[in-house]
């Protein structure tokens, strides 16, 4: 089987099947062997590990996951790509490919069934409509992951690994940076794709810590401060916190609790870093609990 990830190899395929791209799945596949090659090779995958691919496609990174990984276990929401699949792979007896929304599966499920429980590598060209959805559906499942390394739109690249005081620096960046290292790994052009999608991409390495970065009390409590925070970007974290009835806090408190931490209490949620977030997450559930 000669490789897919070339624009030849790719249009033969899709008009074997009469099938086109479809837009609802985020469908851009990859026909850039660089690329490919790069993807495996950040990733660090060997014939020691089980990888889990997210949206297979047509299969051209799952052949090369195949030739370098132990296992592959592939999961594509595509019903009509299902029968190209087993073609397109059927060289590769280390594939499994399960018809299924990756939204909908239970990840720690596959990783005990397909890596008896032993962390797995998360490897994909992922559908930029739900990005974020499923990173961190990865790291909330609480299954054994030891990295995830993904093509993502580079604006989302961005704001995964940004620091405090960059205008990418958001919500994501700390969900991100509370569970993993996350790295720059490559910018990829448009033209490394079928059909081109509309943005410019980037393949980021997500390196799993094995306890979170910052220890807090309620992370519920803190990712609500995170969350409302970066909804109001342009407030002070004092005016945008009281302001939701959720996190039970005054204006007062929280300029309090910010001064108390050395910082200025007109202070915007964009300046404070992780660690910072989970002080003000403690000190203000104390002082709530004090008053209540
Ligand atoms: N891996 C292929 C490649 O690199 O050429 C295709 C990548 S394409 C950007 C994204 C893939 O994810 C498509 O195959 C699409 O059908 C699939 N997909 C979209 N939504 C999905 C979901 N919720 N669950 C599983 N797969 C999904």
């Amino acid at each position: 089987m000669a490789y897919l990830g070339n624009s030849a190899r790719t249009r033969e395929v899709l008009s074997k099947y009469g099938m086109s791209a479809k837009k609802k799945f985020g469908q851009n596949f990859l026909i850039d062997s660089n690329v490919l090659d790069g993807i495996v090779s950040a990733a660090g995958v060997s014939a020691d590990d089980c990888v889990l691919e997210i949206g297979p496609g047509i299969g051209s990174l799952t052949q090369y996951l195949a030739e370098a990984a132990g296992a592959v276990v592939a999961v594509e929401i595509d019903r009509g790509l299902i029968p190209v699949l087993a073609d397109t792979l059927s060289e590769y007896k280390n594939v499994t490919v399960i018809n299924e929304d990756v939204l909908k599966v239970d990840i720690a499920e596959i990783v005990n069934k397909y890596n008896h429980g032993k962390p797995i590598k998360v490897v994909a060209n992922l559908p930029y409509y739900i990005t974020t959805p499923i990173i961190m559906k990865l790291f909330e499942s609480g299954a054994p992951i030891e990295s995830i390394t993904v093509m993502v739109q580079k604006e989302v690249a961005d704001r995964m690994v940004m620091g405090p005081g960059n205008k990418d620096y958001g919500s994501l960046s700390l969900a991100v940076g509370f569970y993993a290292k996350a790295e720059p790994v490559m910018d990829v052009p448009p033209s490394s794709f079928i059909p081109q999608p509309g943005v410019g991409s980037a393949v980021v390495r997500l390196t799993r810590y094995s306890k979170p970065a910052v220890e807090v009390s309620d992370e519920k409590y803190m990712f609500e401060i995170i969350r409302t925070a970066f909804n109001q970007r342009r407030k002070t974290l004092s005016n945008a916190l009281s302001n939701n009835p959720a996190l039970k806090v005054s204006r007062d408190q929280v300029q309090g609790a910010l001064e108390d931490m050395g910082l200025n209490g007109m202070a915007r949620g964009e300046t404070l870093s992780l660690e910072q977030f989970a002080l003000l997450s403690d000190i203000l559930q104390r002082s709530n609990a004090m008053i209540n």
